[in-house]
């Protein structure tokens, strides 16, 4: 990066707030998936005014700009495939205002996500998406990528509850969508164009959400499986039913054992598959509620069905839900962590594929997934630096997408194209449709410096 641009991102933040040592290049050179790529210059804005200056720095000098959160991405999102500037907003972290009697909060992107339930739960309100990564990731990383997580089941995913938002677009000016209000029909719907979008039409500096009322009590139940087929044959079941727990999550066997390998809760590692499977709301409707699903497993032919009975044992099954993904990667030395969605009756037939597949190539394959979603994320467990074993991984990618997309599924249900899936898009897009997305592109961004790469080709 030429000298007056680095004096220039000096001056705009500040010297402190600029990083171009060697290990700092390296460290923001990938997220939470596979590829790696170093930017020349890594920079932490604390103001709307600071972003909006850089971005028109960039504009003037083509710099690429990368817009970064926590970096737990799954789709290389914010890896900087063709270097320039990691635009790193954890410093931008402030909560702005929780306003209880409209039900919204006000925040900045670099507010984990965590901190935000943390903030909110004295006032008995919550913000529902809830992704497994909430102790580290950010609501900017969230709004980008549309996250989801547990309680997406019943409540939705990120875009159900962002009302507006403050962008600045790639050459740096500054515009507001949405507001506070929850009903809003003034123009384009912008802010859900600017929710999913990956970082590459503008870099989100102020999020408005919608919170939700804490519900009164809840339930957590663990069913254990002789059989995956039973596991997901049994999701099906539930939906068909008509129930909506909060939260409806599936592990397989393998990831059993990777789970309880790590925190040692007393998860049976002999199962073939758990359900964990949690309903809130009003007390008074939670028992009938638990005994329709009891009815609907027990129908299906469990091994165990079990309702948690302290808030201890509550946390340590969400513990182990939660750091399973961690945990694999104590298993294979590299863990790819693939991301579809199938409509939901769909389900046993998906992961049915996954097992073939896994036998196929033999490797190990750990079936994890937002089950009442849909929403499957496989767990690939391979030795990247083995080039069978990565020819083979690239088979089973594939594989897994196509088998999704056969089933009317999709490419990627919460985690975002980024860059791992960009090949992919076409399988998925006619080419009016991405021809569309290009277009969209390039209004925002005519000079494609922010995150290029990412999405759709250009
Ligand atoms: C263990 C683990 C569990 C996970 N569980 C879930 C889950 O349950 N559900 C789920 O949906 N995801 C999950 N993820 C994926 C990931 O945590 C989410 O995609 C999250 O939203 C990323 O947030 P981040 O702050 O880490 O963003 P980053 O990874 O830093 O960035 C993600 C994308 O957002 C863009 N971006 C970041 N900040 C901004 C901004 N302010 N303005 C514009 N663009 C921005 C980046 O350019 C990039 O494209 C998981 C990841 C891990 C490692």
């Amino acid at each position: 990066m030429k000298d007056y641009v680095l004096r220039h991102l000096e001056e705009i933040v500040g010297p402190q707030n600029v990083r171009t040592r060697d290990e700092d290049l390296f460290l923001y050179s990938y997220d939470a998936s596979f590829p790696e790529h170093r930017p020349e210059a890594v920079v932490f804005p604390q103001t709307t005014e600071a972003v909006s200056r850089l971005m028109a720095l960039a504009t003037e000098e083509r710099i690429p700009v990368v817009p970064r959160g926590a970096g737990t991405g799954l789709s290389g999102g914010s890896v900087p495939v063709q270097g320039g500037i990691v635009l790193c907003l954890t410093k931008m972290n402030r909560i702005l205002g929780i306003d209880a009697g409209n039900l919204v909060a006000e925040v900045e992107p670099g507010v984990v996500n965590q901190r935000l339930q943390a903030a909110t739960a004295p006032y008995g309100l919550f913000y529902p998406p809830d992704p497994a990564s909430m102790k580290v990731c950010t609501l900017g990383g969230n709004v980008a990528e549309d996250a989801g997580g547990p309680k997406c089941f019943k409540y939705g995913v990120t875009k159900n509850y962002i009302l507006g938002l403050e962008v600045v677009l790639p050459d740096g000016r500054v515009i507001e969508t949405g507001g506070n209000v929850v009903k809003n029909t003034t123009g384009y719907d912008l802010t859900r164009l600017f929710v999913g979008s990956e970082g590459t039409l503008g870099v989100v500096t102020r999020i408005t959400v919608r919170l939700m009322p804490l519900p009164q009590s809840k339930r957590t139940m663990l069913v254990l499986f002789d059989s995956l087929d039973a596991a997901s044959r049994t999701v099906s079941a539930i939906i068909a039913a008509g129930i909506v727990p909060s939260a409806l999550e599936m592990m397989d066997n393998l990831l059993i054992r990777c789970a309880e390998d790590f925190v040692r809760v007393g998860l049976p590692t002999d199962a073939a598959a758990l359900l964990l499977i949690e309903v809130d709301g009003a007390d008074a409707g939670l028992d009938a509620e638990v005994a329709s699903i009891e009815k609907v497993c027990r129908q299906i032919g469990v091994r165990e069905w079990k309702v948690a009975t302290s808030a201890k044992e509550v946390d340590q099954l969400w513990l182990a839900r939660r750091t399973v993904i961690g945990a694999a990667g104590r298993f294979r030395p590299t863990v790819v962590l693939q991301d579809v969605t199938v409509p939901r009756a769909a389900l046993p037939a998906m992961v049915a594929r996954i097992v073939e597949i896994s036998n196929k190539y033999e490797i190990p394959i750990g079936v994890l997934a937002h089950a009442g979603d849909g929403n499957l994320h496989p767990l690939i467990l391979f030795d990247e630096r083995n080039p069978d074993e990565l020819r083979r991984e690239h088979e089973i990618e594939k594989e897994i997408f196509s088998a999704a997309l056969e089933l009317k599924g999709t490419l990627t249900g919460e985690h975002g194209v980024g860059l791992t899936k960009l090949e992919y898009l076409p399988w998925q897009l006619n080419p009016a449709a991405i021809e569309i997305t290009r277009g969209i592109k390039r209004l925002f961004d005519p000079h494609n410096i922010l995150n290029p790469g990412k999405i759709v080709a250009q």
